[in-house]
Parts: structure tokens; sequence; C-alpha cells
């Protein structure tokens, strides 16, 4: 049995029941395997041994009162995965399908990615199983009270610093950092993703949807190509989606297709996205309702069946293993050229396969959603020289960042033999500088 193979069942049998959290180990390790054959050092030196296992993994009660006066539990996580560059940076969600898998998953990733933005941050995450559908205002903000009362401990602006995911946007960030700031009676960049009145930085909400598009242009680029007139399926309808969308048609694109858990809409003219965002960011409705305030689109029923609308460039910006090997077949099959992830591992590794045999170009999440990130390192070095930069000043900085996560990523794979596979090759940029980092501290 191969080092890897070995490795890769001992953390199956380690974390028994954690599927997400095999399936992302996996990828990373086949990938990693042509570094470590040319690197025997780093398995001298325990490196990912180290790696597959978190520097801390927190979970602990929620108890929050509804508005009916009826005490709710929930569960919460935090792990603190890899500081070995930096403070735990990554984001929390609620969603009542997180569990500890998930919350490793996202975090095993978190670590590659903040690597390959270049910038000074380790790898985190966190959430809870709260699903925020359907609360009041009130029931949100205690719940984000009561996970901050234990979160805190934890927490801190060289220490740990979340940000937001699924179901955690500005409305929860700022529930969370308020309790923070007065558990603590400090006001530090403890949290991104915050409001503007109060130490967030401008193109945080649209950089992790604006910096995909920034990254797809530039693959597309380096193939002869752009997002000037491509039809565009994007998958979601939240906060990546939203300004995936935005960007893609400022860059000439049109968008035909969102989704959300539900139903997916079309709209052959192209999706109006001013009227998702009202109805998704600022209304909080359902997709379907577009249709009512726009005759042309048509709705149907469940999400999986967004991938069969014809499009040139697919960007699943929702969830993870949303997007499975038929739907891969299918996006082939109506001559999809270019599909990049905006949420975190979107497709399935069948799904992967599928599009890499097809000669598709594919981002993956670690490379193409790695802006959202990016922008929250911008937003922790606002927050430590007490300074705002302008829109034009961060967003300027994020497509460079993008730019400069997409040529790593793909010298690296031609580097190893693997022109064109920016899955491993944003996988072997991404590991090398946490790898050496690990290995100049010694055995901690
Ligand atoms: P939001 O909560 O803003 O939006 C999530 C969207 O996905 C909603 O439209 C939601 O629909 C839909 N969705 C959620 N679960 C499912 C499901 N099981 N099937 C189909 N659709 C679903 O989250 P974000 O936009 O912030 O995050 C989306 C993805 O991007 C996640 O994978 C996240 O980890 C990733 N990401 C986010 C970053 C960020 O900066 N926000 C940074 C990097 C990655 P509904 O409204 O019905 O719930």
């Amino acid at each position: 049995m191969s080092y890897v193979s070995e490795l890769l069942e001992q953390v199956k049998q380690r974390n028994a029941n954690e599927s997400e959290f095999h399936q992302a180990v996996e990828e990373v390790l086949e990938s990693l395997e042509v570094v470590l054959e040319k690197n025997p050092q780093y398995i001298d030196a325990g490196i990912m041994e180290r790696l597959v296992e978190p520097e801390r993994q927190v979970v602990f009660r929620v108890p929050w009162v509804d508005d009916n006066g009826k005490v709710q539990v929930n569960r919460g996580f935090r792990v603190q995965y890899n500081s070995s560059i930096g403070p735990y940076k990554g984001g929390i969600r609620f969603h009542p399908s997180v569990n500890l898998s998930i919350i490793k998953f996202l975090g095993f990733e978190q670590i590659f990615k903040n690597s390959l933005t270049g910038l000074p941050i380790g790898g985190g995450k966190g959430g809870s199983d709260f699903d925020p559908k359907g609360r009041s205002d009130n029931e949100i903000m205690r719940f984000c009270q009561s996970f901050m009362t234990e979160l805190y401990r934890h927490l801190g602006a060289d220490t740990d610093v979340p940000a937001g995911d699924i179901g955690v946007g500005a409305r929860e960030v700022g529930y969370m950092y308020g309790q923070y700031k007065r558990i603590r009676n400090v006001y530090e960049g403890v949290f991104t993703g915050k409001g503007l009145t109060y130490g967030g930085s401008l193109v945080r909400k649209e950089a992790t949807g604006y910096g995909l598009v920034y990254f797809v242009e530039e693959m597309l680029k380096a193939k002869g190509d752009s997002f000037k007139g491509k039809r565009v399926v994007i998958s979601g309808s939240g906060n990546v989606a939203i300004y995936a969308a935005r960007k893609a048609e400022e860059l000439g694109a049109k968008v035909v297709a969102f989704s959300d858990s539900n139903s997916y809409i079309c709209c052959e003219d192209g999706v109006n996205c001013d009227i998702v965002q009202q109805l998704k960011e600022v209304e909080r409705r359902r997709i379907r309702e577009y249709k009512d305030r726009d005759a042309k689109a048509s709705v149907h029923e469940g999400c999986s069946g967004i991938w069969s609308t014809k499009c040139d460039i697919a960007l699943p910006c929702a969830t993870q293993n949303e997007l499975q090997k038929e739907d891969a077949e299918m996006l082939v099959k109506n001559g999809v050229i270019a599909v990049a992830e905006g949420a975190n591992m979107p497709c399935t590794p069948e799904a992967v396969e599928v599009f890499q045999k097809n000669n598709v170009l594919f981002g993956p999440g670690k490379a193409g959603n790695a802006g959202g990130v990016a922008t929250s390192a911008l937003e922790m070095a606002q927050n430590s020289m007490r300074y705002s930069w302008t829109f034009e000043e961060v967003d300027a900085k994020l497509q460079q960042i993008m730019k400069d996560i997409y040529h790593s990523a793909a010298t690296a794979a031609k580097e190893y033999g693997k022109e064109d596979d920016l899955v491993t090759g944003a996988n072997i940029a991404g590991f090398l500088k946490v790898a050496e980092a690990m290995k100049a501290q010694g055995a901690v």
C-alpha cells in the first residue's frame, strides 16, 4: 500500500462517518502524491499526518430562547485547523446540515485556499446546525449572542478571525461581533465581513463572487477567450452567486439561470440581477417568486435540474456535492467550455473527472472562491492600520490576487507534469508554503 493510501485509510478509521471530510482529504492527498515523491523530507517531518489532524476542535452547546419563550438547543463548532502561516481564518456556517464532518472538510480546504492567496492567514471553520430560515430578527440575535458567549474565548484578532458563510451574512456578523466586543471589552478586527460603519472593508460583500469571475476570466484568457457573449448558469442565489452574476454581466456575459434550495429559474433574455438581489438579499424570499416580477422567466421545481440549462460557463455557487456526474455529463453534452466552483466542493469527484476528461476548463473552489477570504485578510490589514482603503483600491488588490492565484496554480500544475489540471496545481501551490512553514517551526 502506498504512503498516501495508508494515510487515507488511517484518516477514515480515525474519523469514521465523516464522508465529506474523507472526500476533501482524498482529493488533496492524491494530488500531492507527486510532490511527496520529489520531497520525501515532508514525509519524514510528519507534515501530512499533522495536516489531516486539526490543531483544535471545539464543540459546544448553544441554548437560546425562541419568540414563544421556549428554550432551543443547537450545537456549535469551531475547528482551528492550521496556524502555521497565520491566525486561523475561515467562515461560520448556519445551516441544519452542519456537522463535524462538514466543518472539518471546510476547515481542511481552507488551509490550502488561504495559503494560495499569498496572505498570512491560517485555516479554520465553524458553524452550527441552527436554521435561520423563518426565524425573527430577535431570534437570530439571541442565537448569535449565545453562540458567541461560548466562542469568544477561542477567538482574537491574532488568534482566530471568523467570517460569514452559508446562512451568515451582515446581520449575523453584526450580532456576533457586538457580543464579542461586549464580553471582551476590546475593539479589534476579530471578525471579517463586518458592516462598513464598524470596521468592514469595501468590496468584502462582493469579493467571493467578483473574485470567482476574475479567476475565470484569467482562465479563459489563457485560452484566448473571455466572458464576452457567453451564456452563464449560476446555482444558488446567495452572496457568492449574486456578485458572480453581477461581475459576469459587467464583462459582457448573460446569466440565464439561478437557483435556491427549492427550485431554479431560467430566463432566455438574461435574469435581472436587481430583482434576484432584492428578493434574496433584501427580502429573504424564495427564488421562485422571481416569476411574479418578471413574466418572461420560467420556474422549475427542485434545484438539481439547473444543470440541464444550456450554457457556455457554469458556476456552482450553492453548496457541497450539488453537481454530480450526470449533471456534468449533461453540461458537456450541451457544450459547456468552463466550470468554476464558487461554492466549496460543489462538484463531486466523479463530476470533476467528467470535466477533465472532456477538456472543459475547470477551476476548483480552493482557487476560484479564494477572493472572499483574501479580501477578509485585506479587511484585517485595514483594521490593524485603523485605516480604510477605497473601493477601487481593494478591488484592484482583489483582481491582482485572483490573477496570481490562477498563475501559481497553473505553474505548479505544469511543473509537476499536469498541465491545465488546476485541481492538482492549486493543491500543490497551496500545500508547499504551508509545508515549508510547518517544517521550519518543528514538530508542533
Ligand atoms: P448564502 O447563504 O448567501 O447562499 C447560499 C445559497 O445556496 C442560497 O441561495 C441557498 O438557497 C443555496 N443553497 C444552500 N444549500 C443548498 C442546497 N442544499 N441545495 C441547493 N441550494 C442550496 O451563502 P454563500 O453565498 O455565502 O455561500 C455559498 C457557497 O460559497 C458555500 O459553499 C460557501 O462555503 C462558499 N463560499 C462562500 C464565501 C463567502 O464569502 N460568502 C467564501 C468562499 C466560499 P436557500 O436560500 O434556499 O437556502
